[in-house]
């Protein structure tokens, strides 16, 4: 099996491929594991963290658990008074594990281990090809070939298996600019900084409609990345300053691309005006200037049901969402785990295989777009989402 793209969907799915026996090769376009900084923090819960237990070896999962914080599984938004205006305690169901919140380039750090020479760096994936046997060949940008009975793409939001595959299929723009960084918990900052950003995992403090909003998630470990051979990283808080592409204040995403952190952040706290409660003002005071950089949500369209063969996709390159109900990364690892499921047992005949992609390329489309739908709905609600 040939694997597009060592995101955390394709990780998954090197793993999960593996532990049934399967040969995986996976192809990333990154020149190496660190040639890109990864962004901040990832929430998993359910459906991710089942799947991740599913694919992963136990000591694998025992270790992204470990590094990663168990904040209270509560959602708040807040208004710019912070009025509660919402507080979502987390379903839990029994036997199974609570929401988590990673550092995303150590749960990537993880996954990566006991890969090894499977993971193949510098491979841009291009074009592929059916052959007469069956078989499907990827080409990279460097001339490299690969062959194998199927080709999963896990290339992300601008995927080009995606692009190859389903070639009308369209990834639009959901309207919203975000300034991301972090809030390092360095020393005694912690105990400067307002309790109610720790008393939930993700805490949203809307401006109102058309206007920006601010998000907050605290990463603290329970066992510090470095004290486990993985990379150093402090406790942290993610926070991100968004808006409407409507809001008069904001500029073009080529100009927001253009700017400097220190700019970035100017333009981030002119977007929280004076009359955000003075704990907002507090909190951004000791955003990490370095950290910041912006982006630009992508919402993908629904895809009607297409001819199963030996190409198929997982994760954001064929169900980019909106990340307001932080579900991107729950469902693509989801995917890993079914695509899983279904080939276990399948290696056969190509009919086979086609049977199995077939089952859980129906079921992804059922439960991927009606998480895109709701994200795009509660997007609209809470954050000016289009
Ligand atoms: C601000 C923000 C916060 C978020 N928070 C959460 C959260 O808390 N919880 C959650 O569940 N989701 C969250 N998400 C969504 C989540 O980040 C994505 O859904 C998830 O990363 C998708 O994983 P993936 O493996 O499909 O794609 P990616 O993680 O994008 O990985 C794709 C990989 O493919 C590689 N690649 C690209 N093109 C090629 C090519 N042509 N050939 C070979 N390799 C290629 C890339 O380099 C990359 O390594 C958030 C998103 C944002 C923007």
């Amino acid at each position: 099996m040939i694997i597009a793209g060592a995101g955390l969907g394709g990780l998954t799915l090197a793993h999960g491929l593996r532990a049934q026996g399967i040969d995986v090769a996976v192809y990333e376009r990154d020149a190496h594991p660190g040639a890109r900084p990864q962004g901040y923090r990832v929430q998993l819960d359910e459906p991710g963290l089942t799947n991740l237990q599913y694919c992963l070896p136990a000591p694998l999962f025992e270790l992204c658990l470990s590094t990663a914080g168990a904040p209270p599984a509560r959602v708040s938004v807040r208004n710019r008074h912070l009025d509660i205006l919402a507080d979502k305690a987390a379903a839990q169901p029994p036997g199974v594990v609570g929401p988590h919140a990673f550092n995303r380039p150590t749960l990537r750090q993880i996954m990566l281990l006991g890969l090894g020479d499977q993971v193949h760096y510098g491979a841009q994936l291009t074009d592929c090809q059916h052959n007469a046997d069956g078989t499907v060949t990827a080409r990279f940008a460097d001339g490299r070939t690969a062959s194998g009975d199927l080709l999963v793409g896990a290339d992300g939001v601008n995927s080009a298996v995606r692009r190859l595959l389903l070639p009308d299929a369209q990834v639009e723009d959901a309207g919203l600019r975000l300034v991301y960084g972090r809030i390092p918990l360095r020393g005694s900052t912690r105990a400067g900084l307002p309790g109610w950003v720790f008393d939930s995992i993700f805490t949203v403090v809307t401006g109102g409609p058309g206007q920006p909003h601010l998000g907050l998630g605290p990463v603290e470990f329970r066992r510090r990345p470095d004290q486990c051979g993985l990379a150093p990283v402090g406790d942290y808080i993610a926070c991100m300053v968004g808006a409407p592409v409507s809001h008069p204040a904001l500029p073009t995403f080529e100009e927001l691309r253009a700017l400097t952190p220190a700019a970035l952040r100017d333009l981030a706290l002119r977007l929280m005006g004076e009359d955000w409660h003075e704990d907002v003002h507090r909190l951004l005071a000791h955003w990490d200037t370095d950290s910041l950089f912006p982006l630009r949500i992508s919402t993908a369209a629904p895809v009607p049901p297409w001819e199963p063969g030996p190409v198929t996709l997982i994760g954001d390159a064929i169900h980019a969402m909106s990340p307001v109900l932080a579900m991107g990364a729950n469902t693509a690892i989801r995917d890993a785990g079914e695509l899983t499921r279904s080939l276990t047992g399948t290696r056969g005949t190509a009919e086979s295989l086609t049977q199995a992609v077939r089952g859980y390329e129906n079921r992804m489309r059922d439960y991927a777009f009606s998480i895109v739908a709701d994200s795009r709905q509660t997007g609209q609600q809470r954050v000016g989402q289009r």
